[in-house]
């Protein structure tokens, strides 16, 4: 199995996964059907080759692009019913505002092009707890605390190889931590300092919904997850912080305030690694995470 973060933060969420035997599958697509593309063609992927979108959320960082991925090149997503009858509202929604667009930019361009309408996306409900197999590659999910309709977050698996991307929640609930504690990697959100976020120019109500259980992970709170998920298990895994906010974070930042959340409970110069929000940035091969102790 292979992994690749292709944008990760509230401007677009996406994950491509490789399995061995050639299955391509995503999780999320909150970027336009054309840059997935582009980004997909970088690993040689052409976007109808997708074995499958799975969608954690209806936000439109996660779902933005699928609606017409699955329209235009017949790609199956999978999500949990409450998950996909909101994505579902969002595409439709969507699809009206730019054909309003396209209506009234035509009456000065005779050129303009009218989308399509409409034909059919093509869902399959995936209960969540359920798993599904493609080939060797298993993808299940698990519930998180988050203020979309039915959240989860997925675990991939092959080869005795495991990967958990955990984004997009306001606090640790007793399940995350077991598919956790058995990952290789671990793609955690460290989505604000809470500092730099109470500093920021966001009203009170927007604040008060990220620092929320149903909100966003602060740095100290993925520390804490972290901190737990080592002692529960061993240091060896592989960390990914992902779906960092542009307004109150910044990759130094968060490394610096799990790391010293990390030191405090003992463990020394941990390695974490930050997905960049905008473009391909980081990519696991499946290899087992090794975590050598410091010697100073
Ligand atoms: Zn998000
Ligand atoms: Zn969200």
């Amino acid at each position: 199995m292979k992994l690749f973060s292709l944008a990760s933060g509230s401007s677009g969420n996406c994950y491509l996964v490789q399995s061995s035997a050639g299955h391509n599958i995503l999780i999320d697509c909150g970027l336009s059907a054309k840059k997935v593309q582009q980004y997909l063609a970088g690993f040689g992927v052409q976007i109808h080759q997708l074995s499958a979108i799975f969608l954690t959320h209806d936000h439109s960082d996660h779902v933005s692009g699928v609606g017409t991925i699955s329209q235009r090149w017949g790609v199956v997503v999978y999500a949990n019913s409450k998950t996909l009858e909101a994505a579902r509202l969002r595409w439709e929604k969507l699809h009206r505002v730019a054909v309003e667009q396209t209506d009234r930019s035509g009456a000065a361009d005779s050129g303009t092009v009218r989308p399509p309408a409409i034909s059919k996306y093509n869902l399959q409900v995936l209960p969540t707890g359920a798993v599904i197999w493609f080939g060797s590659l298993q993808v299940s999910s698990f519930p998180v605390s988050h203020d979309a309709a039915d959240t989860v977050c997925y675990t991939l698996r092959e080869n005795e190889c495991q990967a958990t991307i955990l984004t997009d929640l306001g606090c640790a609930t007793n399940v995350i931590f077991e598919p956790l504690c058995r990952s290789d990697l671990i793609i955690l959100e460290a989505n604000h300092s809470l500092e730099r976020l109470q500093k920021s120019r966001y009203p009170y109500y927007l604040k008060a919904r990220i620092t929320s259980d149903h909100g966003h992970l602060s740095n100290l709170q993925s520390g804490k997850i972290l901190q737990e998920i080592i002692e529960r298990s061993s240091p060896a895994h592989l960390v990914w912080l992902a779906h960092l906010s542009q307004e109150s974070n910044q990759p130094e930042i968060a490394k610096h305030e799990i790391s010293h959340q990390l030191e405090m409970a003992g463990i020394h110069k941990f390695p974490l690694h930050v997905a960049q929000r905008d473009k391909p940035s980081l990519q696991w091969n499946g290899e087992p995470a090794v975590y050598q102790i410091p010697m100073f």
